[in-house]
């Protein structure tokens, strides 16, 4: 595996879906990666990344755009709301939004800051309760606030309970999106990009598939 052979395989399952090939963005998620392998898939000219934790994207990614142009980075995890200034500087999209309290203070920095990431609301659309994300039943109350407070909400992400069929949440994530009117999807990752695709997914996050097993012993 690596870059190439997803980028490949990417390109078959748009084709499979009668999609336009490069209508999915590939979101390469460099979570706990040592920093060769990051670099490797910056040579091959990836610039889109994704991580799940403030810090640790605070911790690498500056020093690669001192070395890379045109680098997007995507929060991929849970956003407390004192990281939420940190991230508007680091991210250009966030994938977490999930609570009124969060989509408050986003609505704040970017009314003072002039910006704001691209934003996708996180959906719990398995209602697991260890999960972020809204319920499924609260979505389209949550989403209605957040256009309320004028958020640029590009769409909905969701991520499927590791020991059920995934197509089932991508489909109904794909449902809540569509009768809200948001056309983003990021859904899909190493075991099930190809399914995303095929339900929609405009955004998928692949980590271990691009980069190699995480080690995070
Ligand atoms: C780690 C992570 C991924 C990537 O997982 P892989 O199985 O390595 O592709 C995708 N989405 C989120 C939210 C993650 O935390």
């Amino acid at each position: 595996m690596g870059l190439s052979d997803i980028t490949d395989r990417v390109h078959a399952a748009e084709d499979k879906a009668g999609r336009a090939k490069g209508s999915t963005r590939l979101i390469a998620v460099s979570k706990v990666q040592p920093l060769e392998r990051v670099t490797k898939v910056l040579d091959e000219g990836h610039r889109i990344f994704g991580e799940n934790r403030v810090q640790e994207a605070a911790g690498k990614w500056p020093d690669f755009r001192k070395q890379y142009d045109d680098i997007e980075l995507h929060l991929i995890g849970p956003l407390q709301t004192n990281k939420a200034r940190q991230a508007f500087e680091l991210f250009q999209a966030i994938h977490s939004v999930d609570r009124p309290k969060l989509a408050k203070t986003i609505a704040r920095l970017a009314q003072e800051t002039g910006h704001c990431p691209e934003l996708f609301i996180q959906i719990n659309t398995g209602e697991e309760e260890q999960k972020a994300g809204v319920m499924p039943a609260d979505a389209d109350a949550f989403i209605s606030q957040c256009k309320a407070l004028d958020l640029p909400i590009s769409g909905l992400m969701c991520i499927p309970p590791v020991d059920e069929a995934p197509s089932l949440h991508f489909a109904l994530l794909a449902k809540i999106a569509k009768r809200n009117g948001l056309d983003g999807l990021s859904m899909g990752m190493s075991s099930d990009f190809e399914e995303a695709i095929a339900h929609g997914a405009t955004h998928i996050r692949v980590g271990s598939a691009i980069f190699g097993e995480r080690d995070y012993g």
